[in-house]
């Protein structure tokens, strides 16, 4: 047993920021012999048990994957509401390099953690996690989705995903241009990851001119090899490109004041979680710089409409019928913004938090 050398306490944040968001419960997770390092967040159960992916993620320091799992928690929490799904809203980061750090027992010691909630909180894959891991995770605990095919499950969820951003991308077209074509658009995707791919793929046989980046090369060449029609740019030049729609499918904090200084878009449409930096600030400065704003939560939830199923029992055909009223819901949300002088992510959010409130008073009965 090693001595407590720290000095004084340093000022932490942890429960006024859960105060903030509105939290529920946040579990921190050590284990020194798998070196696991993890947090999960639970932001909100009045719906259901909290269900979002596991995120690895090599984060600079412990604040920065705190900041994290509570803007993804709270995320989920929205998501799961404005879909009509019974789910609460959920996520846990795993702090370390998905490509050196991860093996079976790291994984596997979180699936203990994760049990230990008592299904309180179901995970799935994130950034930094495939089905494999998943199916580690799934050795320690019933409470994950998202499992391969082989095992029951309904596999990686990020066709369904992309299929959804594709349905508010072309939503938000029809708002802005008046057709939801996309044929002849410039669209740059930001990550050719698991869903950056599958959305290339549409957008590619709709004959839309796609952009790429990715700070990985064998995933820019993965993407290359399946549509060599795409272009590739440099991922740090993305936001001064000329285009028509930016997709974020990488990480959240992408629409930031440097960068949306930069945009030369009209519509931001992808799969990245919380892409605003400072939701209301960067929301606005968007409309006034004439950019439409699809919120990311919306047009995303096809991999949570996916992996729902696999709980509640029906197919991915069917996932991905019910991916495609992201395209009404999406329509209903800009009306519901200019109708009420708010940002598109705000009536998001009134939309998804009056589905919530007015459950919370069916649960005050029992
Ligand atoms: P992924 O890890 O498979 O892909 C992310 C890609 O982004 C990787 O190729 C990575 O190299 C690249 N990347 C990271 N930083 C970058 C940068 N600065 N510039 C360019 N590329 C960069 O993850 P994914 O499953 O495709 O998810 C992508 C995003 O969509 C994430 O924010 C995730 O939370 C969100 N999301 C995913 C799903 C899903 O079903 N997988 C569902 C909802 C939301």
């Amino acid at each position: 047993m090693q001595t407590i050398d720290k000095p004084n306490a340093v000022e932490l944040n942890v429960l006024k920021d859960m105060g903030v968001m509105n939290h529920e419960q946040v579990v921190f997770c050590n284990d020194a012999t798998t070196g696991l390092k993890a947090i999960i967040g639970i932001h909100n159960t009045v719906l259901g048990p909290a269900l979002g992916g596991t995120r690895m993620w090599h984060y600079a320091n412990d604040a920065e994957a705190l900041e994290d799992v509570l803007r993804l928690s709270r995320g989920m929490t929205f998501k799961a509401a404005i879909s009509g799904l019974n789910l609460g809203g959920g996520k846990a980061v795993i702090i370390g390099d998905s490509r050196t750090q991860k093996n079976e027992a790291l994984l596997r010691r979180f699936g203990k953690f994760v049990d230990s909630l008592g299904g309180k909180y179901i995970t799935a894959e994130d950034v930094g996690m495939g089905t494999a891991d998943i199916e580690y995770i799934s050795m320690e605990t019933d409470h994950v989705t998202g499992l391969p095919e082989y095992l029951g499950g309904t596999g990686d969820p990020s066709p369904v995903t992309a299929y959804g951003v594709y349905m508010g991308m072309k939503a938000s077209a029809k708002h802005v241009y008046g057709s939801d074509d996309l044929k002849g658009k410039t669209v740059a995707v930001q990550g050719c990851g698991h869903v950056g791919q599958y959305l290339v793929g549409h957008l590619v046989k709709e004959g839309a001119k796609v952009l790429v980046a990715d700070i990985f090369e064998d995933n820019l060449q993965e993407c290359t090899h399946k549509y060599p029609i795409v272009q590739v740019i440099d991922p740090k030049k993305i936001y001064e490109t000329p285009m028509d729609i930016y997709a974020p499918c990488a990480l959240g904090g992408t629409l930031n004041n440097e960068t949306i200084e930069k945009l030369k878009c009209t519509i931001v449409a992808g799969a990245a979680n919380n892409q605003l930096k400072v939701e209301k600030v960067n929301g606005e400065q968007l409309i006034q710089k004439g950019i439409v704003y699809a919120p990311d939560f919306l047009i995303n939830s096809g991999g949570l409409i996916n992996v729902y199923g696999e709980i509640m029992g029906y197919n991915k055909e069917a996932a991905l019928k019910k991916a495609e009223f992201i395209y009404a819901v999406t329509l209903e949300i800009f009306k519901y913004a200019s109708e009420n002088n708010m940002t598109n992510g705000e009536a998001a959010i009134h939309y998804a938090q009056r589905r919530i409130d007015q459950m919370a008073k069916i649960n005050s009965h029992l």
